[in-house]
């Protein structure tokens, strides 16, 4: 009996030391140690032996014992340690590398400048509204004083859906929608996209417009060039002239077109501005009371003015952007310098 302990133990070392895996070592202490292990096995006849031989056998039995969980431990240290260095060389960190810079985002420049006109007219008490870019006829002509055949019509070509709907081409159709409400007085600016089928070094078929709206008991042709002139000032700088010239647009009577002193020659006269000192800026005008009787609001009680400007044509006067297309083309080269 005490021959076969001695073996056991010297079985039990030997599969131990080759043992590469913790999970078999696992299975050797339950093999070797375990409440059926051979252990166990081997010491079931220890009732058997005579008193003398009993204790002598028992104490063998526990050095077995105490040899093989020893071992156990020392190769599972071993293994654990082994498998920590196998992570750490495969997880090496390079800390003398240099960092990997992210770009950072910035605001386009037609944001910047939409953003500017938002918070020239918040000032003033203006609120924000916003309508749908797919409008009907109804909204974009219509209720504009622009009746099917209307000549104004042909200025605008426009990009139609198959259900007869559009892109609408200003953000005019949101005056109809904001007054259809018919929550009185109103003083909104609706920015938003609009589409034209149009496209040169002036035009894109997508661009941006600032619509603003005001309706009341007591507005005036005054209050709109008040208005106007703030805002203009605000924009290009208080030392800036500005004229009002007579116009024409469906939806308002009268209309005017403003204008404000050229930025480059400061009104001597250059290419920009054609010779003539000024430059084209918005388009404004009373509300025609036509428009007004589309959205049922009586037009004996209610006055109100409207201008639209693009969002495009002051960013290009005010930096001096000769190509439209650039605000879209994403070249961060043009985009970097504002
Ligand atoms: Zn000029």
């Amino acid at each position: 009996m005490q021959n076969k302990l001695k073996e056991l133990q010297t079985t039990a070392l030997a599969s131990i030391s080759q043992t590469d895996s913790i999970k078999s070592l696992e299975e050797l202490r339950i093999k070797y140690l375990g409440k059926k292990g051979e252990l166990t096995a081997a010491l079931s006849g220890l009732g058997n032996l005579s008193s003398t031989e009993r204790p002598l056998i028992g104490k063998i039995g526990n050095e077995v014992k105490s040899a093989i969980t020893a071992a156990l431990d020392k190769r599972l240290a071993a293994l654990e340690n082994a498998e920590l260095q196998k992570k750490l060389s495969a997880d090496v960190i390079d800390i003398t590398l240099p960092g990997r810079r992210i770009p950072a985002g910035r605001t386009h420049i037609l944001t910047t400048v939409e953003n500017e006109v938002r918070r020239i007219f918040s000032e003033l008490g203006y609120t924000i509204a916003e309508g749908p870019e797919i409008e009907d006829d109804f909204h974009n002509f219509e209720a504009l004083n622009m009746p099917e055949n209307h000549p104004a019509r042909d200025m605008q070509d426009s990009f139609y859906l198959d259900d007869g709907r559009l892109l609408r081409t200003h953000t005019s159709p949101v005056q109809v929608r904001v007054l259809e409400k018919g929550v009185l007085p109103v003083k909104v600016i609706v920015p938003g996209r609009v589409y034209r089928c149009d496209a040169d070094v002036t035009h894109s078929p997508v661009f941006h417009q600032v619509e603003g709206l005001v309706v009341g008991e007591d507005v005036t042709f005054g209050d709109l060039k008040g208005t106007l002139e703030f805002f203009i000032k605000k924009m290009f700088g208080a030392e800036r002239r500005v004229r009002f010239r007579n116009s024409f647009f469906p939806f308002t009577e009268p209309s005017a077109e403003v204008d404000v002193e050229c930025f480059v020659c400061g009104g001597e006269g250059c290419p920009l501005c054609k010779s003539t000192g000024w430059i084209e800026i918005l388009g404004s005008g009373s509300v025609d009371p036509a428009v007004f009787e589309a959205v049922r609001i009586d037009p004996e009680k209610y006055t109100g003015f409207a201008f639209g400007l693009g969002i495009e044509r002051i960013a290009m006067l005010k930096y001096g952007v000769k190509d439209i297309r650039l605000f879209y083309a994403s070249d961060l080269r043009f985009l970097r310098q504002f």
